[in-house]
C-alpha cells in the first residue's frame, strides 16, 4: 500500500514558522558561540532549513540515537548510535529534534549532554505531541503542537520511508503493519 494520509502541515506553513523560529533564535543567541546538534535522521530536513534562518556564526554537529524501528510506539530504550564529533564543554548548545512525543529521547539526550558541562543547553523541536508525554522535558522552541497521530514526512519516517516528503502527513492506519 503506497497511498499515505492527509496533509497535516504543508510546506509553505512549515517554512513560514521555521523562519520565525530562526529569527527568535538569532535574537536569543546574539554574541554567543552556538553549537547546533541535529538528531539523526529525523531532524535533518528541519535542521537544514532552520540553520539557514539563524543569522549567526554557528557549528553543526550530529548525534544518532536508537528510534522506534518499525514500530510506531516508543520502547523507552534510548541508545547512542553515533556520538558528537566535537566537545561541547563551555559552549551554548541547541538540540534540534524532529518531534517530541513521550519525551524519553530528549530527556535522555539532555541529561547526557548536560553531563558534558555546556555553558547552556536548549531544545528546539519541529513538532510537539504533548498528549503522550511520560517524561517531563522543557522544549524551548516548538514549531507546531500536533494531536496524537503518527506523522511522516519532512524527515520523519515509517520504516525508513516517507522522509523525503516536503510536508507533514498523518500516516493512515492501513499503512501501518
Ligand atoms: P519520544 O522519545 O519523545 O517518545 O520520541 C521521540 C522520537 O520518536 C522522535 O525523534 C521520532 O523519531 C519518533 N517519533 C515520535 N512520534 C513520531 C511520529 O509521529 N512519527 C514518526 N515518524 N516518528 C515519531
Amino acid at each position: 500500500m503506497h497511498s499515505i494520509g492527509k496533509i497535516l502541515i504543508d510546506e509553505q506553513t512549515l517554512m513560514k514558522r521555521i523562519s520565525e523560529m530562526g529569527e527568535e533564535i538569532t535574537r536569543d543567541y546574539q554574541g554567543k558561540e552556538l553549537v547546533v546538534i541535529g538528531i539523526l535522521k529525523g531532524a535533518v530536513m528541519f535542521l537544514a532549513d532552520l540553520v539557514k534562518q539563524i543569522k549567526l556564526p554557528l557549528i553543526i554537529d550530529f548525534m544518532a540515537v536508537s528510534s522506534y524501528g518499525r514500530s510506531t510506539h516508543s520502547s523507552g530504550v534510548v541508545r547512542i548510535l553515533k556520538d558528537l564529533d566535537e566537545e561541547i564543554e563551555g559552549k551554548d548548545v541547541l538540540i534540534v529534534e524532529d518531534i517530541v512525543d513521550t519525551g524519553l529521547t530528549l530527556n535522555y539526550l539532555a541529561d547526557n549532554l548536560l553531563s558534558r558541562n555546556p555553558k547552556s543547553l536548549k531544545i528546539c523541536c519541529c513538532l510537539d505531541k504533548p498528549s503522550k508525554r511520560r517524561s517531563p522535558v522543557k522544549v524551548d522552541y516548538v514549531g507546531f503542537t500536533i494531536p496524537d497521530k503518527f506523522v511522516v514526512g519532512y524527515g520523519l519516517d515509517y520504516a525508513e520511508k516517507y522522509r523525503n516528503l516536503p510536508c507533514i502527513r498523518v500516516l493512515d492506519d492501513d499503512n501501518i503493519e
